[in-house]
């Protein structure tokens, strides 16, 4: 019975993986929780699947769980836990859905120590992706993508040659946007951006769906997966979210992955690879998916898409500061400090100003912290929606 270490264990990923092990019914057991601050639903998930170890990294929250769970259970807690649970714990698989840059450091201690990891955290390949792919080769782990897409394109990989492939065709939904016209994009709010058609996740990916960030990150992380060029990637926009993405071999045949827009399909995929196990999840239902439509995306109202394939072309830290870049801008639309369109502006501004380095990873959490506080003074810089109505 294979373990599992679940790091980010209260988000949309931690929670969704869990539901699936309780539809599973004991295949897995699992080893260690790991969360950021909410210690009371760790609490609740701590004690339902008997874990011998937590850890949180609020210090209040670690010492808050600690009086509450049984003398036996091990609670890692302040800024290090994540990487201290990854290192210090035995388990055979690190589920890894925390989401932002805090996962680099979680991602960097799984592979260190040569074990497979479950990655939906695109952030720690956003950030680092060629110093954690050379850190997982010389340990012999393995990542298998938990992004949809990536696991899409990572089983329609499987048994082939990565130099046959002519490219990737990446799908987007096109998020709640798709439709709309730019000066009813200049008037988002929160609360319209946070209406995802398709899928059910946290609330940054949800917003970097309606801005199309989240899709050019996707394509830095596929980048760095499966070492492709810029020319090998295209973004499709498929707003049924039913083919998770296609590769085109150099004989023009075409592998699409198929399933519902539901993402206990990749984490089950995952957590079994490499085999195949049976689950609950529908497959393909015709009569629901009776249309499936693609058309290419507005690259004039979605103009963070271009950045993505920019931060391929410059390399070094480019993607760690526009990752940077976007998680302040996201917290400071949804805090309604700036419209929705401003934060195409930030990601472009501060992606303009980077230093450039990026020879380690301590480099590039350097990077990261220099591009928030550009963002944010550029917060400040911006008018308040409200002051602009019109
Ligand atoms: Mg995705």
């Amino acid at each position: 019975m294979p373990s599992l270490l679940l790091l980010g264990a209260t988000g949309s990923i931690g929670t969704q993986t869990l539901d699936l092990l309780r539809e599973l019914g004991g295949a897995h057991t699992v080893a260690g929780l790991a969360a950021q601050r909410s210690w009371e639903l760790l609490l609740e998930q701590a004690l339902e699947f008997e874990v011998p170890f937590v850890a949180l990294t609020d210090p209040e929250a670690a010492a808050a769980i600690r009086e509450h769970l049984p003398p036996g259970v091990h609670v890692f807690g302040g800024a290090d836990a994540l990487v201290e649970i990854a290192r210090e714990t035995e388990y055979d698989i690190a589920l890894h859905g925390v989401v932002g840059a805090a996962g680099l450091r979680p991602s960097v201690a799984v592979l260190e120590r040569g074990k497979k990891l479950a990655l939906a955290n695109k952030e720690s390949l956003v950030l680092a992706g060629a110093h954690l792919m050379r850190i997982a080769r010389e340990n012999g782990a393995e990542i298998v993508p938990v992004d949809s897409e990536h696991s899409a394109v990572f089983q329609c990989l499987r048994g082939e040659d990565i130099g046959r492939v002519r490219r990737i065709l990446l799908t987007a939904s096109g998020g709640p946007f798709r439709a709309a016209t730019r000066s009813e994009m200049d008037d988002a709010t929160p609360a319209s951006a946070l209406k995802h058609p398709n899928w059910n996740m946290g609330p940054r990916i949800t917003i970097g769906s309606a801005t199309l960030m989240n899709k050019a990150l996707e394509v830095i992380e596929l980048h760095h997966l499966f070492g492709l060029g810029v020319d090998q990637i295209e973004v499709v926009i498929h707003p049924q979210s039913v083919v998770h993405s296609m590769v085109e071999f150099v004989d023009g045949s075409v592998i699409a992955q198929m399933g519902p827009p539901d993402m206990k399909g990749p984490i089950h995929y995952a957590l079994h690879h490499p085999t195949r196990a049976p689950s609950a999840l529908r497959g393909f239902d015709f009569e629901t998916f009776r249309s499936l439509t693609f058309e290419a995306p507005d690259q004039a109202r979605f103009p963070a898409l271009a950045l993505g394939f920019r931060c391929i072309e410059e390399g070094g830290d480019a993607g760690c500061v526009l990752n940077a870049a976007d998680e302040i801008a996201v917290e400071a639309f949804l805090a309604g400090e700036i419209r929705f369109m401003d934060m195409a502006r930030i990601h472009r501004s501060v992606l303009d100003r980077r230093s450039g380095r990026a020879d380690s990873i301590d480099e590039l959490l350097r990077s990261d912290e220099t591009a928030r506080a550009m963002a944010r003074a550029e917060i400040l810089q911006s008018p308040r929606p409200t002051a602009r109505k019109h």
